[in-house]
């Protein structure tokens, strides 16, 4: 049976990483009431969803629906396997639409997101990593963004690490102000008026329009886009503490089952450190990865392109393994970006 080790230049990770201080660029810590507010206010509204008056199944299937529209597209696809590790190419526009779908995930913009995600992947499990658990789970789940962390507010940073997204000039206007927000805002306000609409007709009363579409937008908006975050935040907490590990990767991820059904294969953490810029991460068969399913079926349609696949090297002593550009019309290799490195697989 394979064994599966270890990194070049890596030294055997800790099963758990030594006890970290948070980031020095977030000490002292002081409490961002901006993002303080908007996440404590989106629960507090999600929690309508107790309320009998506001409960509809229409409502209940759009949280299902929208975890994995918003949550899988937006943020897995887009924000992550795309736009961060450049996993795969797609036409512009469409990018533009899954960016989008991930502006109303309310995750940050994209630059930022992905300027932070590669900060976690050249520092994992490292005092500079912006959210590792290793400085406590609430710390690495969500403490680390209700508090000011003076590397992420400068458009600076952001140009530094994720220059190649703001060089969009979508991205870049995203940037501007409280964009990202009236993008929220126009998405949350259209699922009040289509319930509005839909319920109206259908209750022919005010009132039953009223109640049908705060019903789409508590469940359908505030309930998923709870769900999503923590989602999210999990892979960012659990997956660096619990599971198994395939790979000896420099920090301290792992697999966890439970998180990759949450988060669309996401979970599968451990593998996605060791193989970054891979679209799947789901390395044995039964790691289902249901984000790189769909860029596999957009990729069918004509919507993906040279999606970068872990592929099964034979047993090798020296060298990368081998990264396959899964595209008919190209085989060519592609350079990795400089925060990542190289993985090898031996048996
Ligand atoms: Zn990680
Ligand atoms: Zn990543």
């Amino acid at each position: 049976m394979a064994e599966l080790r270890t990194l070049e230049n890596a030294t055997t990770a800790p099963a758990h990483p030594a006890p970290l201080e948070v980031p020095s660029a977030a000490q002292p810590l002081q409490i961002n009431w901006s993002r303080m507010t908007v996440v404590v206010s989106i629960h507090v509204l999600a929690l309508a969803a107790l309320s009998p008056w506001l409960f509809s199944w229409t409502g209940l299937a759009l949280v299902f629906v929208g975890h994995h529209v918003f949550g899988m597209l937006g943020i897995n696809v887009c924000y992550h396997r795309l736009l961060t590790h450049r996993s795969f190419k797609c036409p512009i526009w469409f990018e533009r639409v899954l960016a989008t779908l991930g502006v109303c995930s309310l995750q940050d913009t994209p630059a930022r997101w992905v300027a932070i995600h590669r900060m976690h992947h050249q520092h994992s499990d490292k005092q500079d990593d912006p959210h590792s658990p290793a400085a406590g789970f609430l710390w690495g789940h969500m403490g680390w963004l209700l508090y000011e962390n003076r590397d992420h507010l400068t458009l600076a940073n952001c140009d530094r690490y994720a220059h190649d997204v703001l060089r969009d000039p979508y991205y870049f206007w995203l940037e501007r102000g409280v964009n990202m927000v009236y993008v929220y805002a126009a998405h949350a306000i259209s699922f009040f008026l289509a319930g509005m609409a839909i319920g109206w007709m259908n209750a022919g009363t005010l009132v039953g329009g009223v109640q049908f579409g705060l019903s789409l937008l508590v469940w359908g908006v505030f309930v998923r886009t709870v769900l999503v975050w923590h989602g999210t935040w999990a892979v960012n907490s659990v997956t660096h503490m619990a599971g198994y590990r395939n790979y000896e990767t420099r920090e301290g991820s792992r697999n966890h089952w439970l998180v990759a059904l949450l988060s669309h294969g996401e979970g599968w953490h451990n593998n996605h450190h060791a193989q970054p810029r891979s679209a799947n991460n789901g390395h044995k068969w039964w790691e289902l990865d249901l984000t790189y399913q769909t860029i596999r079926l957009m990729q069918a349609v004509g919507l993906a392109e040279q999606v970068v696949v872990l592929t099964s090297a034979p047993a090798e002593e020296s060298g990368p393994v081998t990264l396959s550009i899964k595209d008919t019309t190209s085989k060519k290799r592609v350079p990795e970006l400089p925060h990542e490195h190289s993985t090898r697989k031996a048996a």
